[in-house]
């Protein structure tokens, strides 16, 4: 008799309007590029926001890290450009020494309810080590914490940053959140049909590619793995938050859950 291993069945709700907040410019499509371009082909709208231009992403200590930035900027709009985002945002934070902060949460929740996302994908900011080993960069750490700190409570909150919401910025509730490059992922998004795409926005970056074949190779080998996990040839393993239910799924729920949150 053939033993075939249980598979965990591939992840299917879609937002209808998404943001991808990283730290670096090519973190977006090391990271979520895969299912981006699979929801946005599905007819998801999708927003990606750097919180550095990658200023420090060099070996040479003699470079302009202003150059260097202008040059990731292209590359990271080139690579968004094939995923299809409907825009980029870089908010000129310094490379190396991004930091959670006030100052940078609003900047995070402007973007947030200006785009009005259903879901925002994001790093995971429990991961300090990779599962496979290596430390998790300071900057993804700080990028992920601030993300998920902008999403809750301050995206929703109309009494965080009030000036936000006074001029004209209401409190938006982002439902969901996708944590890349998790430990833990639960949520396997097939992306078999857009894998190839994945490689063609991650060549834009070329300033961070000494050896282009052997990193897309590591790429494929990695959402190939993934895909073992749904039984496809590639996707993208996530850690879903779900923070309120969808309200035209199951409005009752939806009320549930407003009801018994807190006012604050
Ligand atoms: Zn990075």
């Amino acid at each position: 008799m053939e033993m075939t291993e249980e598979k965990a069945a591939a992840h299917s709700w879609r937002p209808g309007r998404f943001m991808v907040i990283v730290g670096h410019p090519d973190d977006a499509d090391f990271g979520p590029a895969g299912a981006a371009s699979a929801w946005i082909d599905a007819g998801s709208k999708g927003w990606l926001v750097c919180c550095t231009s990658g200023d420090a992403g060099g070996e040479d200590p003699t470079l302009d890290p202003l150059e260097l930035a202008r040059a990731r900027e292209e590359e990271q709009r080139r690579a968004a450009e094939v995923v299809g985002y409907e825009g980029v945002t870089f908010l000129h934070q310094p490379d190396g020494a991004l930091v959670n902060d006030l100052p940078l949460r609003e900047m995070l929740v402007r973007e947030i309810r200006t785009f009005a996302p259903d879901a925002v994908m994001c790093g995971d900011p429990e991961v300090v080590i990779h599962g496979g080993g290596g430390i998790n960069h300071t900057d993804h750490r700080a990028a992920a914490m601030a993300a998920v700190d902008a999403v809750y409570p301050a995206a929703r909150n109309p009494m965080a940053f009030p000036w936000l919401a006074k001029n004209g910025l209401p409190a938006h509730r982002v439902r969901r959140l996708y944590l890349m490059w998790s430990n833990q992922p639960d949520a396997w998004i097939d992306v078999s049909a857009t894998a190839d795409r994945k490689i063609e926005a991650l060549r834009s970056h070329a300033s961070q590619l000494h050896d282009p074949e052997a990193v897309f190779a590591r790429v494929r080998g990695r959402m190939a793995e993934q895909g073992e996990k749904i039984g496809v040839v590639a996707a993208e393993g996530y850690r879903l938050v779900v923070l309120d239910q969808d309200p035209a799924e199951n409005v009752e729920v939806a009320e549930m859950v407003a009801a018994d949150k807190p006012a604050s």
